[in-house]
């Protein structure tokens, strides 16, 4: 019956534009129906079903017959009325998306294969997904595949319990492997970019531990402070304080640390002892630096060739970077303010602290 209805809403599209002449061409579905449409009409609209309408006829007065087979004749339906009016009501699309994105497709009408894969992917489900995969495959459509891809990789466990995928494992063993290939690319992608977070986060942590270093050379913090600036009254703490505090107390160890007098390894002594030797290879400001040790680490590099070390180098150009990145995201005035602050005079490499 709902064949019948749908077939009455194509032909009342038909019929009610007054300026048609008599449909020349008969619309063949599955189950039987026959669609009366005007071949110039489907022949705008589509290039294939302008190339069928071109080839030569057997009978020149018999009337020209093309069957769409293979899905609801309701869909068929549909297809025709959007050839006409360009229009498709939601409900069509809800109940046959992938019909009419397969006709669509194979009949080159590509603002409605646009809109059918965009209504499509909108209703994509677990049980679904495989079937509208296999589809979007076959339709040349990327955006629903990625789509569908995306949905297999992040439920796999349930998509893999669903008719559709049973049923593609017995029939598109390719498919399968696509599917399962994706999956790994996406999960050693997803690792990398955790990876390089990870990294990404120690480099600025570096970063902002030089530029704390700096700053307590220079201006002094809370505690600490070059020896021959007065410490500002009810200085308050820097806006990087959970950094700078560290620093000031690894700086207070270095300062009293019995073990580095006698020249043992402490391991805080020693990654003081590196602060001062990363800074020593990003400051581009040794003659006018507060930051002890400065320009022996510098001059020792020279002569050493200490900064030959592969591994260090990469390090001081991966801190560097994250310091750019960092300081792209700061204020224009604060970055020149920082540049003065680095600029200050010669200093006296000794801290005071209260
Ligand atoms: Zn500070
Ligand atoms: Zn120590
Ligand atoms: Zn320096």
């Amino acid at each position: 019956m709902e064949d019948k209805n749908n077939h009455n809403t194509t032909s009342s599209v038909i019929s009610s534009a007054p300026e048609l002449p008599e449909p020349d061409v008969q619309i063949l579905t599955s189950g039987g129906l026959r669609i009366a449409a005007h071949s110039s009409i489907l022949a705008m609209v589509s290039p294939v079903l302008e190339n069928i309408m071109d080839r030569p006829r057997k009978h020149r007065t018999s009337e020209r017959v093309i069957p769409i087979l293979g899905v609801p004749c309701d869909a068929v339906s549909a297809f025709v009325g959007y050839l006409y009016s360009a229009r498709c009501t939601e409900e069509q699309m809800e109940k046959y998306g992938i019909h009419l994105l397969a006709l669509s497709h194979v009949y080159s009408v590509t603002q409605l294969k646009q809109r059918c894969a965009r209504a499509v992917s909108q209703r994509l489900t677990i049980e679904n997904v495989v079937d509208v995969l296999q589809l979007a495959r076959l339709c040349d459509a990327p955006d629903l595949y990625l789509k569908c891809m995306k949905l297999v990789a992040a439920h796999f466990k349930s998509v893999e319990q669903t008719e559709g995928w049973k049923f593609m494992q017995d029939h598109d063993p390719w498919l399968e492997l696509e599917i399962l290939q994706f999956i790994d690319e996406a999960e050693s992608r997803k690792k990398r970019t955790r990876r390089h977070r990870v990294e990404q986060s120690l480099y600025l942590q570096l970063s902002e531990a030089m530029e704390c270093l700096e700053h307590i050379c220079t201006e002094g913090c809370t505690t600490v402070g070059p020896y021959d600036v007065e410490p500002a009254k009810k200085r308050g703490p820097c806006n990087k304080y959970t950094t700078c505090q560290g620093v000031q107390l690894l700086i207070k160890h270095f300062a009293s640390c019995k073990r580095r007098a006698n020249g043992g390894g402490c391991s805080r002594c020693k990654r003081m002892w590196q602060l001062l030797r990363l800074h020593s290879s990003i400051c581009d400001q040794p003659d006018s630096c507060r930051v002890p040790l400065c320009r022996q680490f510098k001059l020792k590099a020279q002569q050493q060739r200490m900064g030959d070390d592969a591994l260090w180098k990469l390090l001081v150009r991966k801190v560097l970077s994250a310091k750019t990145i960092s300081s792209l995201s700061l204020p224009k005035r604060k970055r020149e303010e920082e540049l003065r602050e680095t600029m200050g005079g010669h200093a006296l490499r000794t801290f005071r602290f209260c």
